[in-house]
């Protein structure tokens, strides 16, 4: 029998806030443990939480960014349970009323786009965090109380390949609204994956099992494909598949039992008395709405319009957005064909650059206006190719103003005919050699003249001239 998975993500994303999600305590990391709490936080008797507002409009912007429905009046709940990092015994979240609700991310397939549904985005805050050493444990309460956002999809990845797709998207989209920094390393993005597995044609889902709180794109695509094998497995030798939670083991690359699933009424959740309803006018909204950047996708059909670059190019451009904004600022005013050439430096050239020195765009001394500038003296004949190669480097790490640097070196291309003419008359008289090898048949011979005449000129003679004259004048010998 052929069987199909289902998977599903619950994705807790870090919000970029100054402070946590119910109390004026800053962010920070790498601070001493507990410096960066108070009664809030720590779960005192008493102590009363305020929702912060800067972490509703992050994820009302997230939702926007995803296309869900806003809820003009979430709300939140208590979720209870006992465990050494949440001192109060109970989770502020939205379990029932969440802020976003909908939405989707489309993603590229073998079989072409799909869209994940998304069932919807809440609010809530993070745990405190415990560090084990030999003989004791401690709890650190600075991460106590960080608003995460959580976003929920509909189960409608078929494969780990499709779950990456999807992480991937949603990851750049977040990126792109300035909601998060995503930095996997950090934390900031963890996914709990639950799969299942149903015979082809099978409408209803099979049992499932969850993996919690994985960090790494590459940890949770073994981890599903994994667990598709091991459910095939129960299936193929009649065992059940246990409702459960699974935990991955990245060094023994395999899932082990964790616990059986608990349900949601083991929560006992209940409405959280001590805050308001988040209430959103649609002026909010729309005010909010105003400020989304482009998307990711919509940027890179609007490039490959506006620029005339290759699909691919637009693609790994608008992936990381200050890649895309230093292209757009860069072609500005350019027509077509120069913008290709100054995109296809950009990905040659610039990238290499950025990969060797290790630093990201914004971090270098090359502006903008630079590489235009050298771009545009390289189409308009300027510079040649081989000087605009050997200035790109230089403007790369000490910035500087490429039109001034050539004017004051001198390194304008000899264009002059006449110049060039000289150049390779010199160059036929010295090499009587390689002209018999020419009127012999050798017609390779050309290109030694060729590089002859920009020896001679300093390496600032126009390739493309050079080449039509020195054809011309050997001919005629
Ligand atoms: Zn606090």
């Amino acid at each position: 029998m052929d069987f199909e998975n289902t998977i599903g993500l619950e994705t807790h994303v870090q919000l970029k806030t100054r402070t946590k999600m119910f109390c004026g305590c800053l962010l920070k990391t790498g601070c001493e443990p507990n410096t960066n709490v108070c009664p809030v936080c720590l779960g005192y008797p008493g102590a009363l939480p305020v929702a912060n507002k800067e972490a509703i409009r992050l994820t009302v912007m997230s939702g926007l960014m995803l296309g869900c429905e806003i809820n003009r009046h979430a709300t939140f709940d208590r979720k209870n349970y006992f465990y050494p990092d949440m001192a109060k015994d109970y989770q502020i979240s939205e379990n029932g009323n969440p802020l976003c609700i909908g939405g989707g991310v489309t993603i590229e397939t073998p079989n072409g786009p799909k869209t994940i549904r998304i069932n919807h985005i809440h609010l809530e805050e993070d745990a405190a965090k415990i560090n084990h050493y030999a003989q004791t444990s401690g709890v650190d309460f600075n991460r106590g109380g960080t608003p995460l956002m959580e976003i929920v999809s509909e189960p409608d990845m078929a494969s780990a390949d499709e779950a990456i797709a999807y992480l991937t998207a949603l990851k750049e989209i977040l990126v792109y609204a300035g909601v998060s920094d995503c930095n996997l390393e950090e934390g900031n993005m963890r996914s709990d994956v639950n799969i299942s597995i149903r015979p082809v044609g099978e409408t209803r889902l099979g049992t499932k099992v969850e993996i919690k709180n994985m960090n790494t794109f590459k940890g949770i695509h073994a981890a599903l494909e994994y667990e598709a094998r091991r459910q095939r497995d129960c299936m193929a030798h009649s065992m059940p598949i246990v409702q459960e939670t699974r935990r991955w083991d990245g060094e023994a690359l395999e899932t082990a039992s964790m616990r059986t699933k608990e349900n949601a009424h083991d929560y006992r959740y209940f409405p959280e008395p001590d805050l308001v309803p988040v209430a959103l006018s649609d002026e909010q909204i729309e005010e909010w709405r105003s400020l989304l950047p482009e998307k990711p996708e919509a940027r890179r059909m609007r490039m490959i319009e506006e620029y005339g670059i290759a699909e691919y190019d637009a693609g790994v451009l608008s992936q990381a957005k200050a890649n895309a904004d230093f292209f757009e600022a860069a072609a500005k005013g350019l027509d077509k064909k120069t913008a290709k050439q100054l995109c296809n430096l950009y990905m040659s050239d610039v990238m290499a650059l950025l990969n060797a020195s290790g630093k990201e765009i914004g971090e270098c001394a090359l502006a903008p206006t630079a590489l235009r500038a050298l771009v545009t003296m390289a189409a308009k004949g300027v510079i040649n190719g081989p000087t605009l190669k050997e200035l790109l480097p230089e403007v790369f790490e000490k910035g500087g103003d490429p039109e001034a640097i050539v004017k004051e070196r001198g390194l304008g291309a000899v264009s002059d005919t006449a110049a060039l003419e000289a150049f390779v008359d010199q160059a036929i008289a010295a090499n009587p050699g390689p002209v018999a090898d020419f009127k012999a048949g050798k017609k390779a011979a050309a290109g030694f003249f060729v590089g002859q005449v920009m020896k001679l000129s300093k390496g600032k003679a126009d390739p493309k001239i050079v080449g039509p004259l020195v054809a011309r004048k050997l001919a005629a010998i």
